[in-house]
């Protein structure tokens, strides 16, 4: 899927600065940047472009079915627009695909900071103590080639629980001991505020850095950055090794400028790691026909399998989702669970109906949040579940991906809805029994209807535990 981008959006980067920038101009390395992006002046700006520190470009570059956008890639015309704008004096084309990123105008033009610099190769980087599981071992070594040699792709397929981020520290490690620039890019903002205290404590003097939304550090100068994709608009050519997480969550999956971003912000020789607990069929089938190296860990760092769902049957369940309510036999389940040591995450299919039912469950007397994408204290809670200060997440398929609590039993209220695709149910299952003093958990999903997506969730984590098992 990754190498047919390059052919889709050739990557004509001749415009890609070479000149050595300065120290204090590291801010600048490997950036795609607007001008009022830039926190300089207008002649510091010029002298940084005749130094060629900077590299000013077009925002549009002409091609054969019309202009396409430098920032994101785009070219379909429907979504360049025009606007009066007082600047040029003119009607001036935009780009109205990548605009959440502030507008790129035809008349005002990009800036590209070089890459030339040199990140300190600290000896000793990583001060992680613990040791990998034969499995993630013989991963490491893979990524530590892949990383030491002339670059190029290769894909880790590890169950949810694998260990995925504590396999990366030695390819980490060796790339930064050879001064090399790296980032880890993941389509979701938690899964980035969770790893970037992880990353710190792992390599305390390397000064890692987190971009996203409304992160609040946005210099983006170090030489080991974790972001969200969508941050990758802002970079080109910038990092050796680019390590892409989760590369079959949305938006990632749905999103070609996603993948024509997280290409350019990769130097041509990087290496380029993806990672997946559940690869999507077109990357099933680029490893079957050989196309995509791959590397599997089909077992959990613990050692135990995956905990199986069980598919439980629950005819009035519309019934009573509809008064914002949960059916008699569900209240059961939950009041028998709530007297384990386990913690409960129940998933909904929509904020309205996690908002509702946490309402409800609340008034039943339980100790119960909800969680859900525009709840604004969302890290709060999450970390306030985490350390058991209450007993109940209710939550949407926002936390399907990313999120490790180490105790809990896991619900899912109408599972044979739409967003709850084969991946999502996988996912969510995998967020039980994750750690070594609990390592199994309930997962139960409620149905009026069992769904081709369900029973392929089910068979795709009974196939990786066959495949755990033989080692
Ligand atoms: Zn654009």
């Amino acid at each position: 899927m990754i190498s047919s981008i390059r052919s889709y959006f050739p990557q004509r980067l001749s415009w890609i600065p070479t000149s050595r920038p300065p120290h204090e101009y590291f801010e600048l390395a490997g950036k795609l940047l607007l001008k009022h992006e830039i926190p300089l002046s207008e002649e510091q700006i010029s002298h940084l472009v005749s130094t060629s520190v900077l590299t000013k470009v077009d925002s549009f570059e002409r091609h054969y079915f019309g202009p396409r956008c430098r920032r994101c890639g785009n070219q379909q015309a429907h979504f360049f627009a025009t606007m009066p704008h007082a600047s040029c004096g003119r009607d001036c084309t935009y780009c109205r695909y990548c605009i959440q990123m502030g507008r790129v105008l035809a008349c005002e033009p990009i800036y590209i900071g070089s890459s030339n610099v040199k990140w300190p190769a600290p000896a000793h980087p990583c001060a992680w103590e613990g040791t990998l599981t034969p499995a993630q071992e013989m991963a490491a070594d893979e990524l530590v080639t892949l990383v030491q040699s002339g670059g190029g792709e290769r894909l880790v397929w590890a169950v949810c629980g694998a260990g995925k981020t504590e396999m990366l520290f030695p390819a980490i490690t060796k790339a930064l001991q050879q001064g090399k620039r790296i980032c880890l890019a993941t389509p979701r903002t938690d899964v980035v505020r969770e790893l970037l205290p992880r990353m710190k404590t792992a390599f305390p003097q390397v000064g890692v850095q987190a971009l996203y939304g409304d992160s609040p550090d946005k210099r983006g100068n170090a030489p080991f950055l974790l972001a969200t994709t969508h941050q990758l608009y802002r970079f080109a050519h910038a990092f050796d090794v680019m390590i892409i997480d989760e590369v079959d969550a949305f938006p990632f999956h749905n999103d070609p400028s996603l993948h024509f971003v997280s290409q350019r912000a990769a130097k041509p020789e990087a290496a380029v790691i993806y990672l997946t607990a559940t690869p999507r069929k077109k990357q099933k089938r680029k490893i079957r026909y050989k196309k995509l190296p791959v590397t599997f860990i089909p077992r959990r760092f613990h050692g135990h399998p995956l905990p199986v769902p069980q598919l439980k049957l629950t005819p009035t369940l519309h019934r009573s989702l509809k008064k914002g309510e949960l059916p008699t036999r569900i209240l059961k389940s939950i009041a028998e669970q709530n007297l384990t040591h386990r913690q409960l995450l129940l998933f909904l299919p929509s904020i309205k109906k996690a908002e509702e039912i946490a309402r409800f469950l609340l008034e039943e007397g339980y100790d119960v949040k909800a969680v859900h994408a525009e709840d604004t204290d969302r890290a709060e809670k999450i970390a306030a579940f985490r350390k058991k200060e209450y007993r109940m997440l209710v939550t949407t398929t926002i936390l399907e991906r990313g999120v490790t609590f180490p105790s809990v039993d896991v619900f899912v209220i109408d599972a044979g809805h739409a967003v709850f695709d084969e991946a999502a149910l996988v996912q969510i299952a995998g967020r039980a029994g994750r750690s070594h003093e609990d390592p199994s958990g309930n997962v139960i999903f409620y149905h009026i209807g069992k769904t081709d997506e369900m029973l392929d969730a089910v068979d795709a984590i009974l196939y990786m535990n066959r495949l755990g098992e033989k080692g």
